[in-house]
């Protein structure tokens, strides 16, 4: 190309995704009319194959010997580097999950984009001209907030800098609405600035994205989802990456979205344990976002009606302002009312009180909407023998095989182990196996006798298998189409369902008495989510007032008696207390070192020796134990954890640990968890 001005060598830095953590020297020469820039994605050769890596540093010096320095094969030049803001959101992940800087920037990045060739590259960005443009038409108007959302969405979009804010506001308050035109407001001020969504849970995006194009039909929005195919992620990326989609609504994995010109991000439910990945990077998005957002200084809102007891914590120590929504929006619309049935007295049959059926009754008499919620998908989470006491557990972990009776199989839901369901009990021969307890399947069969005319529609991990099926589901909720709706915690999650006056919640008790203490936490946020989603419209004239049923053996446990009370306030109050007497996070900081092998013995071993071969004066590390589900596919899993009640000593120590672990070159599989949730 450029004939006239001479071509330079250099040595481009490149990060791999490679679980080694280091940076490689490449040799390049450098075309001055169009040199290599750092953020930008290159082609080169590694352990015998092509890959694609990022340029983090460019330079004239190297220590590799020149026999073993390689070329780099091609410079993604068509594609616009990654800013520094966003080599610093990757550093700073890969610095505090103490990950390889490739492993964490290059998945953040679409596959097409890493893979496809210069030409097939250039078409896909004259595709995405094309692609979700923008149409004219007239938004939908906004309606009128009341005077606390109006508040809110002025404080929202008007705020300059990092303003890190928690949007407390009650189920059916209308954060949605306070979202959208704080939204508003920062597009019509920021001419190019573009706006981040983040939803804990993908059946959560279409109606939000409804709503978005709807309210603002002449901007462009992009979604970033896993069930996105590979070409659309790439179209999508790209339209962040370039600054021309300024509203980005996205899951968890939407965090790491290059989007240049961030203006405001916004985590609804921003409670919600999805936020955390479980594999792999175990980053928390909400975390995340809120460094991003403190890095380059623009707003940052988080939406619950059950705060997180961290972000409630950050809010009663200042560090978050706290804005309230007491209300629910819709005129006439109350907070439901919370009754506790107590299953001692009143004894379920085919799992439901006589109390829930006739309220369920009531409800279809009505014809009203009710959504019946157990965290338990399957038919019956085990079956047994009720001569020999043989019960069917899975043969690779320390769980029970389920019984899925549409399917006849029983299927461990840890490694997707299946079978038939055995005739006879593989013991004794006895042909009478029993199912035992009952998951969403059992309460579907029993509901059927129960309202033979009833429209019954469950909604679970098992029902929704199918790409779209789950979105299919909730439209025919929205449309009326379904009398009683039973579901797991896929149904209590966020939705605005209008028609629904009746909750009813099967068998909470079990995490009541659950050895993590995040148990409770969660519980009450979950109840108190389900119980959110009844009675959102309002009452209509001659309808029922919309009511929570709640079926346990402990109606006296005071966890329920705030949930009755929607007392939260008071409760993540106490909790914390709780938390900070037992030295507990949010007043401790944690980390988790996992291991896992053939032999129990030898993941603990592994644990004993990574304890013992580092000083750790300052520092809490624990005894190797067992984790709680120890084998699953057959191989035994162990844990350590390590804790500080100073965030920077454990970073620090945490540091030094892992390369001494790496350095250590163990056989045994072993991965290390920031800021655990499940211990
Ligand atoms: P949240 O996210 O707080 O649970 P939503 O944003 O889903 O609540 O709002 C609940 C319902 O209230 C929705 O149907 C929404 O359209 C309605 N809504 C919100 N704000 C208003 C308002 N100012 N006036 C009338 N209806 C409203
Ligand atoms: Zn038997
Ligand atoms: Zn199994």
């Amino acid at each position: 190309m450029s004939t006239t001005q001479q071509a330079a060598p250099c040595i481009l830095q490149i990060v791999l995704d490679t679980p080694l953590n280091a940076v490689f020297d490449y040799r390049w020469t450098c075309d001055p009319a169009n040199p290599p820039q750092v953020g930008q994605l290159a082609l080169v050769p590694f352990a015998r194959r092509e890959v694609v890596g990022l340029i983090v540093g460019i330079t004239d010096r190297t220590d590799v010997p020149e026999a073993k320095l390689k070329d780099a094969l091609a410079v993604r030049s068509q594609l616009a580097p990654l800013s520094p803001q966003w080599l610093a959101l990757a550093g700073f992940a890969a610095d505090y999950y103490q990950r390889p800087l490739g492993e964490v920037a290059l998945p953040g990045v679409p596959k097409n984009l890493r893979v496809l060739t210069t030409v097939a590259l250039d078409r896909a960005l004259k595709k995405l001209a094309r692609h979700d443009a923008p149409h004219d038409g007239t938004p939908l108007a906004m309606p009128r907030l009341n005077p606390a959302q109006q508040e809110a969405a002025d404080a929202i979009g008007g705020a300059q800098g990092y303003a890190p804010t928690l949007l407390y506001g009650v189920t059916g308050s209308g954060k949605t609405e306070v979202y959208l035109q704080a939204c508003a407001q920062v597009l019509a001020r920021e001419a190019e600035g573009q706006i981040l969504i983040l939803v804990p849970e993908i059946n959560l995006t279409p109606q939000l994205e409804g709503n978005i194009r709807a309210r603002f039909p002449g901007v462009m929005l992009a979604t970033l989802h896993s069930s996105l195919s590979e070409g659309e992620r790439m179209l999508h990326w790209l339209a962040a990456h370039q600054g021309k989609a300024r509203i980005v609504l996205g899951t968890r994995l939407a965090i790491l979205a290059s989007l240049p010109q961030l203006k405001l991000i916004v985590i609804d439910e921003e409670h919600d344990p999805s936020y955390k990945q479980q594999e792999g990077l175990r980053y928390s998005a909400r975390d995340l976002a809120v460094w991003r957002a403190w890095q380059l200084g623009i707003p940052i809102v988080l939406g619950s009606a059950t705060p997180s007891l961290e972000s409630w914590h950050h809010a009663q120590c200042g560090r978050y302002r706290k804005l309230e929504l007491r209300e629910r929006a819709v005129k006439n619309a109350t907070l439901p009312e919370v009754k506790l049935l107590d299953m001692e007295r009143d004894k379920p049959k085919d799992g439901l009180t006589s109390q829930l059926v006739a309220a369920l009754r009531q409800r279809m008499e009505r014809g009203e909407q009710s959504l019946l919620f157990l965290n338990r998908r399957g038919y019956a989470p085990v079956i047994c023998c009720e001569s020999c006491g043989w019960i069917s557990d899975c043969k690779r972990c320390t769980s029970f095989m389920v019984l899925h009776k549409p399917e006849h199989r029983l299927r461990c839901h840890h490694c997707s182990l299946e079978m038939r369901i055995p005739r006879h009990c593989p013991t004794c021969g006895n042909v009478d196996l029993q199912p035992l307890g009952r998951g969403t399947q059992r309460v579907e069969e029993g509901l059927q006798q129960l309202f033979p005319d009833a429209r019954i529609l469950r909604i679970d991990a098992d029902s929704t298998r199918k790409k779209g099926s789950a979105q299919q589901a909730f439209d025919s909720v929205h449309r009326g189409e379904v009398d009683i709706l039973i579901g797991t915690q896929m149904v209590a999650k966020g939705h605005d369902f209008k028609k629904l006056t009746l909750v009813g919640i099967l068998n909470p008790d079990t995490a009541l008495f659950s050895q993590d203490y995040r148990a409770s936490e969660r519980l009450f946020a979950q109840l108190m989510q389900v119980a959110g989603r009844a009675g959102r419209a309002g009452r209509a004239e001659g309808g029922s007032a919309s009511e929570v049923l709640i079926q346990t053996r402990y109606p006296q446990h005071p966890l329920y008696g705030a949930v009755v009370n929607h007392d939260y306030d008071h409760f993540a109050t106490a909790l914390l207390e709780e938390r900070e007497q037992a030295a507990l996070p949010p007043y401790l900081f944690q980390a988790l070192l996992r291991a896992e092998a053939p032999e129990l013995a030898t993941a603990i071993a592994f644990l004993q020796a990574a304890r013992d071969c580092v000083e750790h004066g300052g520092i809490t590390i624990n005894d190797p134990i067992p984790m709680s589900m120890t084998r699953v596919h057959n191989v035994d899993r162990a844990q350590l954890l390590v804790e500080s009640p100073s965030r920077p000593a454990l970073q620090a120590f945490l540091k030094h640990w892992m390369a001494t672990l790496r350095d250590m070159k163990s056989r045994v599989k072993w991965s290390l968890e920031v800021d655990p949730l499940d211990i």
